[in-house]
């Protein structure tokens, strides 16, 4: 558990933050035993100018196939949960990039990660993209097809 949220910086001084509330629940997916399995979803929040301030999160469903290096995202929720969080929020907040788990403390892209990251997501804007460890974060912006690794502050 953290008790504030988390700050992570890009080489142009650009902060990606993750509030207090989505790192906690980030971590509870942390894949600490031998039986966990992977989880994945969608993050959701704001644009600050260059900035990015996460706020909220999509969760596993039971709806989603799910395994311990593995994880297909077949369930609407995800898509749900981006929505709501526009209407809730009078458009402020948005989808913002994907965050996964892995089974090591700390992680570091899979080659099908990077090859299903550049073919899935289009944006002309910054995308986020979060890896969860056991014992760290992976956190990377993606600014067309190049992806940053972003260090924590
Ligand atoms: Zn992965």
């Amino acid at each position: 558990m953290v008790d504030k949220e988390l700050v992570f910086k890009a080489l142009d001084e650009s902060l990606v933050v993750i509030s207090t509330e989505v790192a906690n629940i980030l971590l509870s997916y942390r894949q600490i035993s031998d039986s966990s399995l992977e989880s994945a979803g969608v993050l959701i929040g704001e644009r600050r100018g260059a900035h990015i301030v996460l706020k909220d999160l999509s969760e596993p469903s039971r709806w989603d196939i799910r395994s311990r290096f593995m994880v297909d995202r077949v369930s609407l929720h995800h898509q749900k949960a981006v929505d709501d969080a526009f209407k809730k929020s009078d458009g402020e907040w948005q989808y913002l990039g994907e965050w996964h788990t892995h089974p090591e403390d700390v992680p570091k892209p899979s080659m099908m990660d990077c090859t299903s990251w550049h073919k899935s997501l289009k944006s002309e804007l910054p995308l986020i993209l979060i890896i969860v460890g056991r014992t760290h974060f992976w956190v990377g912006r993606k600014i067309k097809d190049n992806i940053e690794v972003l260090k924590l502050v």
